[in-house]
C-alpha cells in the first residue's frame, strides 16, 4: 500500500481582505494538514485579473502570518494559465467543450422564459445544436464564443462528504458550466480542478457554498481522467441573530481584528471552535488547537459568529497567558515590571494594550484622588518599611482598619483612589509592591507621583 500524505489547500481570491469566514476555512485546512502530517498549500485564485489586486495578495499573506498559519507551498493561478490551456485542449479533443455565443442579456432572457414556464433556469444547450454554418455566421458578426463543459447524460454525481455525509446531485438540475470566457480566460471551476489534480490535493475542504460546484468539478475530474479528491464542506457563518453574515463580512476582516488589538490566538481559537461540537474556548497556541482537531467534530449546522463572544474569549485568553508568552510584546509597548506586574494586571485586561495604562498607573506620575484625608494620613503613618511583598497590603490595611475604625468600602475605596487615581483595577495586594513605598507615601499625601 502506498502511503499518500494528505495535501490540502486554502484558495482565497485576492479580491478583498480575509474575513472571519475565510479564516475558518483556512484554519480547518491548516489544522487538518498539521494534525495529519500532511501539507498545506496556499493557492491564490487570481484568474479574475481585473478584480485581483497585489495589495490583497499581500494582505492575505499578512493575515495568515499574523495568525501563524504557515504554508508548505504557494501557487498563483495567474502563473498557471498555460496548464489550464492544456486541459482545455484535452476537454475539447474529447468533445466535452462546446462553443456558445449568447450574450449575458440573451442568457438572462432565456432564464426568465424558463422560470415563467415553471422550468428550472438551466442552460438549454442551444450551443450544442449549432451547425458549422451557424458558427460561421456568429463569427462573421464578430462574436467570439465562450465554452461550456458538457456535463453529459442525466445521472447522479455522488460523494461521501466528510462533514455533510452522503451527497448526490442530479446532473439534470445543473447548467453546463462555462469554463472558458470569450476572451479565452479559463474560469475558476476548471482551473481549480487542474490545480487539485496537478498539485495532488487529497482533500478539498471548503464552505458549503461550493457544494454544487463539487458535482460539476467531480465530472471535470472524471473527464480529465483523474480520481477526484475527498470533499468536506463546512457550514457558513451566521450572526448572533441567525441571519447570514455575507453582507457584514467586510467589516469582520482579520485586519480589523488586528487593528482593534485582538489576540491572534483569540481569533484562531474562536474560528476553530465555533460550529463544532466543542465548547468555544481559548487555546494558548496553535499546537493546542492541532492536538484537539478532528474534522468529525465540525457540525453541519451554521456556525454562529458573535462579536461579543470573541471579545470575551480575548479577555479570557489574556487572563490565562503566562508572562513568557507576552514578555516581548510588553517590552515593545514600554511596559516594565516583569512577571509580577503581568500577573497583577492580566485579569483586568480586555486588550493586551491596556497593560500600558496600568503600567503608567504604577510608574506614575498620576493624580491621586483624596477622598478621605484623615484615613490617608493615618495610612501613610502606618505604611511599613520596604521590602514590600504580596503580604504587605493585608498587614497594612489591617493596621489602618484597627487605627481608624474604617472597614469595607470605607477603608479600601479611599486607599485605591489615593494609590491609583482610579475607582477600580487590579488587586492592591499585587499593585502595592510595584508602586513602592516612596510613591505610595506621596500619593497618600495627595501629590502627583
Ligand atoms: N477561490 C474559491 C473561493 O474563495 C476557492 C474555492 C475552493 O476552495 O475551491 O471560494
Amino acid at each position: 500500500m502506498t502511503d499518500i500524505r494528505p495535501a490540502v489547500r486554502f484558495a482565497p481570491s485576492p479580491t478583498g481582505r480575509l474575513h472571519i469566514g475565510n479564516i475558518r476555512t483556512a484554519l480547518v485546512n491548516w489544522l487538518y494538514a498539521r494534525r495529519s502530517g500532511g501539507t498545506f498549500l496556499l493557492r491564490l485564485d487570481d484568474t479574475d485579473v481585473e478584480r485581483s489586486k497585489a495589495e490583497f495578495a499581500t494582505g492575505i499573506a499578512e493575515d495568515l502570518a499574523w495568525l501563524g498559519l504557515d504554508h508548505d507551498r504557494s501557487v498563483r493561478q495567474s502563473d498557471r494559465f498555460a496548464r489550464y490551456g492544456k486541459a482545455v485542449e484535452r476537454l475539447r479533443a474529447a468533445g466535452r467543450l462546446y462553443a456558445c455565443y449568447e450574450t449575458s442579456d440573451e442568457l438572462d432572457r432565456k432564464r426568465k422564459r424558463r422560470l415563467a414556464r415553471g422550468l428550472p433556469p438551466i442552460y438549454d444547450r442551444a450551443g450544442l445544436k449549432l451547425t458549422p454554418a451557424d458558427h460561421g455566421e456568429h463569427e462573421s458578426e464578430g462574436r467570439r464564443p465562450h465554452w461550456r463543459f458538457l456535463l453529459g447524460e442525466p445521472r447522479e454525481i455522488a460523494w461521501g462528504d466528510l462533514i455533510r455525509g452522503p451527497q448526490a446531485i442530479d446532473i439534470a438540475t445543473l447548467s453546463d458550466p462555462v469554463l472558458v470566457r470569450e476572451d479565452g480566460a479559463t474560469l475558476y471551476t476548471l482551473a481549480s480542478v487542474v490545480d487539485d489534480i496537478e498539485l495532488a490535493i487529497t482533500h478539498v475542504i471548503r464552505g458549503e457554498d461550493h457544494v454544487t460546484n463539487t458535482a460539476v468539478q467531480i465530472a471535470i475530474f472524471e473527464a480529465l481522467g483523474a480520481q477526484p479528491p475527498a470533499f468536506a464542506h463546512h457550514s457558513l457563518l451566521v450572526g448572533p441573530d441567525g441571519a447570514g453574515l455575507s453582507k457584514r463580512l467586510g467589516s469582520l476582516s482579520i485586519a480589523s481584528f488586528r487593528a482593534a488589538g485582538l489576540e491572534p490566538m483569540a481569533v484562531a481559537s474562536y474560528a476553530a471552535t465555533i460550529g463544532t461540537s466543542d465548547p468555544v474556548a481559548p487555546f494558548p497556541d496553535l499546537a493546542a488547537l492541532v492536538a484537539r482537531f478532528d474534522l468529525s467534530r465540525i457540525a453541519r449546522a451554521p456556525a454562529r459568529f458573535d462579536p461579543e463572544e470573541l471579545e470575551q474569549l480575548n479577555a479570557k485568553l489574556l487572563h490565562e497567558l503566562p508572562f513568557e508568552a507576552v514578555a516581548s510584546r510588553l517590552a515593545a509597548l514600554g511596559v516594565g515590571g516583569g512577571a509580577a506586574f503581568w500577573l497583577a494586571v492580566r485579569g483586568n485586561l480586555q486588550r493586551l494594550g491596556e497593560a500600558l495604562d496600568w503600567w503608567l498607573v504604577v510608574e506614575g506620575p498620576i493624580a491621586p484622588v483624596i477622598e478621605d484625608a484623615e484615613l490617608c494620613a493615618a495610612a501613610a503613618g502606618l505604611l511599613p518599611a520596604e521590602p514590600f511583598g504580596l503580604q504587605t497590603w493585608g498587614q497594612w490595611s489591617e493596621a489602618v482598619k484597627a487605627a481608624t475604625g474604617r472597614k469595607g468600602r470605607a477603608l479600601f475605596h479611599p486607599l485605591r483612589l489615593a494609590l491609583t487615581g482610579r475607582e477600580q483595577g487590579p488587586e492592591l495586594k499585587a499593585l502595592l509592591p510595584l508602586i513602592g513605598r516612596e510613591r505610595a507615601l506621596e500619593r497618600l499625601a495627595g501629590q502627583r507621583a
